[in-house]
C-alpha cells in the first residue's frame, strides 16, 4: 500500500476536529442547527489553517440528513460521496488553474439548475483572489441574484485582493494561524493514535517551524517520520527544519565568545558542510542569540523545550557574554545579512562575520568580563593581532568582490541536495495585515485599546507579559489592532509566537467583544510604514493644498504621545478628518525621520509648526 500523506489521511471530518478555529466552527456549527444559512461565505486565513477542511465539513453537514449538533454523520451515503469527493452537487473549483471568465459563466449557467442528490449545491472556490476581473464579475452577479439552494464558498489567503463588491454580499470568516501548541497537541495526538514513539522536543521544534499552518507541520512531521519509520527524533527533526544543529551553534557562540576566531571558523565550516546556507545560518544565530538574551533578562522568557538546548546549555552561555555583547553581536548579523543578499561569495563574507564576532567586546565590556591572567591576555593581544591582519586581507577581497557585477547566484551541490525545508524568515513586517487595519483606523479605537491593555496584560502569561512590556498599541481600528515593539529583535520574537498572537487576540476579544487582527511591527520601521500608508493612499497629496488641514495634521502626528510644552493633550485635541485618525501614535525617537519624511511630503513649513 501506498504511503499517505499525514494532513491527507487526518484532514478533519467534523468540526471539532478542526485544531485552533474555535470561533468559526462554533458560529458555523449554529448556522447550521438554527438553519440560518447564508448563500455566500468568504473563509479568509494563511494557508494551512483549515478553510477548505472547513468548507467540506460544511457542504456534509448541511446536506447530511443525519446531522447532530451541527456535525455531519460522516456515515451516510451523502457524507461519503462528499468526502470521497464524488458528490456531484458539491464542485470544488481551484481558482488558481481556472481563473477564466468562462469558468465563472459556467457556473453561473449550471448553478440555475436544482441539486440532484443533495439539498444543496456548494461550490467551493479556492484561492478566489486569482479570479480576472471578468470572472469577479460574472460571480458577482450570480451572488446578486443567488439561485435557490445554491451556496457559495470562497477561500482565500489574500482577501484584500478580493473587489469590495464581492465581500460585501458574503458572510466573513477569518482564520487564525494555529498556535504552535495547538500544533503540538495535534501531532501529538496523531502519533498517539498510530502509536509512533516521539521525543517532544522534536515535536516542539516541528510546531515553531510550521509557523502556523497544521498542513505545514504534518508535512514536516512526514517527512521526520521517512528517517525513520516509527520514530520521531530531534536530530531529524531539526535537519528537516533546516535549523543547523543547535549543538553545533552553541560551539560556534562559546568560540566567538571566547576570542577564538580560528576554531570558530572551523566550526563555521563544519555547519556549512551539513548542507546549511548561509542566509539560513545567520538566522539561526540571529535567533540563537535572541534566546540567549532574552534568557538572560530572565529564563522563564522563554520555553526552553522548544529552542533545542538544556537548561544548562543556557547556564553555561549566559556566563560568558554580557548582553551589550550580545547586541553588538546581533548588530553585526544584521549587517551582513543585508549585504549578502547580493553576493555570489556568501563563505567570503561569514569568515569576515566571524573574525569579526570573535573580536568584538574585550575593551568595551571589561567591567562585566571576568579577569583573564596576564599570559592569557598576551595570547589574546597577539591572536587579535593576527585576526586584524587575516580580517584586513579579507575586507580587501569583499571589496574587489562587491564591484564586480552580480550574477545570478548558482546553488552550491549542497543547496541542491537540501532536504525541502519551511520557506525562510526575513525580518520584515507583513503590509498586507497593516493597511487593512490603517484603512479604518480611528483615533477613538485606539484609545479604547489603550484603555484596556493593562487588562488584557494580566490575561496573558508572566513571558508573554514580559514580552509585551516593550510594546505599545500605535493604531487600531474594529477589526485590528496595530502594536510596535522598540527592539527589533524582539519583534521578530514576538511576530514568531503564534501562540502569543492567538492569546492576545482572544483576550483582547473577551475585553471588547470585537474581533481583532493582533500586527506587531518594529518600532523603528514604524514611522516610515504609516508614512507610506498615507502616500499609497493619496492622503498626502491632497493636503497638499491646503495649508490649514497641515498644520493639523502636524499636531496630529506629533502631539499624541508626549507633546511639548503648550500643545494640547490628544484627548482634548478637535475632531480631525478621519485620513488624519490613521497618524495617532505615541511619539518616539523615530520622529526625527517622520518629519524628514514628512517634509518631503508637505513641504517645509511643516517643519516651522513643529518646531514651536
Ligand atoms: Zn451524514
Amino acid at each position: 500500500m501506498s504511503y499517505q500523506a499525514l494532513y491527507r489521511v487526518w484532514r478533519p471530518q467534523r468540526f471539532d476536529d478542526l485544531v485552533g478555529q474555535q470561533i468559526v466552527t462554533r458560529t458555523l456549527k449554529n448556522a447550521i442547527i438554527t438553519h440560518q444559512i447564508s448563500h455566500a461565505y468568504l473563509f479568509a486565513g494563511p494557508r494551512g489553517t483549515g478553510k477548505t477542511s472547513a468548507a467540506k465539513i460544511f457542504a456534509k453537514a448541511v446536506n447530511c440528513h443525519h446531522s447532530k449538533d451541527g456535525e455531519p454523520c460522516n456515515e451516510c451515503e451523502i457524507c461519503k460521496a462528499i468526502t470521497n469527493g464524488q458528490l456531484n452537487d458539491v464542485i470544488e473549483i481551484d481558482a488558481a488553474s481556472n481563473n477564466g471568465v468562462e469558468e465563472i459563466r459556467d457556473i453561473r449557467d449550471k448553478a440555475k439548475y436544482a441539486p440532484t442528490q443533495a439539498d444543496y449545491k456548494v461550490y467551493i472556490i479556492d484561492e478566489v483572489h486569482m479570479l480576472s476581473t471578468g470572472a469577479f464579475n460574472a460571480l458577482l452577479k450570480t451572488l446578486e441574484e443567488p439561485p435557490a439552494n445554491v451556496i457559495f464558498i470562497l477561500a482565500t489567503t489574500e482577501p484584500h485582493k478580493i473587489p469590495l463588491t464581492i465581500i460585501s454580499r458574503v458572510q466573513r470568516f477569518d482564520f487564525r494561524r494555529i498556535s504552535a501548541e495547538d500544533a503540538f497537541n495535534r501531532m501529538k495526538y496523531i502519533l498517539d493514535q498510530k502509536e509512533i514513539t516521539y521525543d517532544e522536543k522534536a515535536l516542539w521544534v516541528i510546531a515553531n517551524a510550521a509557523e502556523g499552518g497544521m498542513r505545514d507541520a504534518l508535512s514536516i512531521l512526514d517527512q521526520v517520520l521517512s528517517f525513520s519509520d516509527n520514530e520521531v527524533k530531534l536530530d531529524d527533526a531539526l535537519l528537516v527544519t533546516g535549523s543547523v544543529t543547535k549543538q553545533l551553534l552553541k560551539k560556534y557562540f562559546l568560540e566567538i565568545s571566547k576570542h577564538e576566531g580560528a576554531a570558530a571558523l572551523d566550526t563555521m565550516k563544519d555547519i556549512l558542510d551539513e548542507g546549511k546556507d548561509g542566509q539560513r545560518f545567520i538566522e539561526d544565530l540571529i535567533s540563537f542569540i535572541r534566546d540567549i538574551l532574552l534568557y538572560q533578562e530572565l529564563p522563564s522568557l522563554i520555553s526552553v523545550e522548544s529552542t533545542g538546548l538544556k537548561q544548562e546549555d543556557f547556564e553555561e552561555i549566559v556566563q560568558l557574554a554580557s548582553s551589550a555583547t550580545l547586541y553588538q553581536m546581533i548588530d553585526e548579523l544584521n549587517n551582513i545579512q543585508e549585504e549578502m543578499r547580493f553576493t555570489t561569495h556568501p563563505d567570503v563574507y561569514l569568515e569576515v562575520l566571524t573574525i569579526k564576532l570573535a573580536q568584538i567586546d574585550p575593551q568595551k565590556n571589561i567591567q562585566s568580563a571576568p579577569t583573564v591572567s596576564s599570559d592569557t591576555n598576551t595570547e589574546a593581544t597577539k591572536m587579535i593581532e593576527k585576526l586584524q591582519q587575516e580580517i584586513q586581507q579579507l575586507q580587501q577581497t569583499v571589496k574587489q568582490l562587491q564591484n564586480t557585477p552580480v550574477k545570478a547566484s548558482r546553488p552550491s551541490p549542497q543547496q541542491q541536495n537540501e532536504q525541502p525545508r519551511v520557506q525562510q524568515k526575513k525580518v520584515q513586517v507583513n503590509l498586507n495585515k497593516i493597511y487593512p487595519v490603517l484603512e479604518n483606523a480611528t483615533r477613538q479605537d485606539l484609545i479604547n485599546v489603550r484603555e484596556l491593555w493593562g487588562d488584557m496584560l494580566n490575561l496573558l502569561s508572566v513571558p508573554q507579559r514580559s514580552l509585551l512590556h516593550v510594546s505599545q498599541p500605535v493604531a487600531a481600528s474594529a477589526v485590528g489592532i496595530i502594536v510596535a515593539f522598540d527592539y527589533p529583535f524582539l519583534f521578530q520574537q514576538a511576530a514568531d509566537d503564534t501562540t502569543l498572537l492567538g492569546n492576545m487576540e482572544s483576550a483582547l476579544q473577551r475585553l471588547t467583544g470585537n474581533e481583532r487582527q493582533v500586527v506587531f511591527v518594529p518600532k523603528d520601521k514604524w514611522p516610515k510604514i504609516r508614512q507610506d500608508f498615507i502616500k499609497d493612499h493619496g492622503f498626502g497629496k491632497n493636503q497638499q493644498k491646503t495649508q490649514p488641514i497641515i498644520k493639523q495634521k502636524t499636531q496630529a502626528t506629533e502631539g499624541s504621545g508626549q507633546p511639548p510644552a503648550g500643545t494640547p493633550a490628544p484627548m482634548v485635541e478637535p475632531p480631525l478628518p478621519p485620513e488624519d485618525e490613521v497618524l495617532t501614535e505615541e511619539k518616539s525617537p523615530q520622529e526625527d525621520n517622520q518629519v524628514a519624511t514628512a517634509q518631503k511630503l508637505f513641504g517645509s513649513d511643516i517643519v516651522k509648526v513643529e518646531d514651536n
